[in-house]
């Protein structure tokens, strides 16, 4: 099990391809903002964040697959993730960011999330 979070991982990847199709220029792991979102998209004020369902604990089956050893340590680890991701998403709201996350799982479904991706940038074309 990889301890350390690594970058451009495959469902990064899978949402940067999406994003760059739609003709949306991004950047990469903002450190000046809450979290480093793995995508930033500046000039529509929103950033998205690629989570590992295991990692950040998502509500799927392989975000609560229970680790053979160590698991208290493991889930002490996965807890404190998801706090972070929660308090890194109301800094960033409260800074006028729109936030989404994409979970691991989901970036199995290319079409879904696809829309998803859509819906989420095209919100600011009806604020204009
Ligand atoms: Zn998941």
């Amino acid at each position: 099990m990889r301890s350390v979070k690594s970058k451009d991982t495959a469902p990064e990847l899978v949402v940067r391809r999406l994003v760059f199709a739609m003709g949306v220029r991004y950047r990469l792991h903002t450190r000046t903002l809450a979290g480093s979102p793995d995508l930033v998209l500046r000039r529509r004020n929103r950033v998205v964040f690629v989570n590992g369902c295991f990692w950040h604990g998502h509500d799927c089956r392989r975000g609560s697959r229970q680790p053979k050893t160590n698991a208290p340590y493991w889930r002490a680890k996965i807890d404190n993730n998801r706090d972070r991701d929660k308090r890194n998403i109301l800094l960033l709201e409260g800074d006028g960011w729109k936030v989404l996350t994409i979970w691991e799982c989901e970036t199995k479904d290319v079409s879904t999330l696809s829309m998803t991706l859509r819906r989420f940038l095209a919100d600011e074309e009806s604020i204009r």
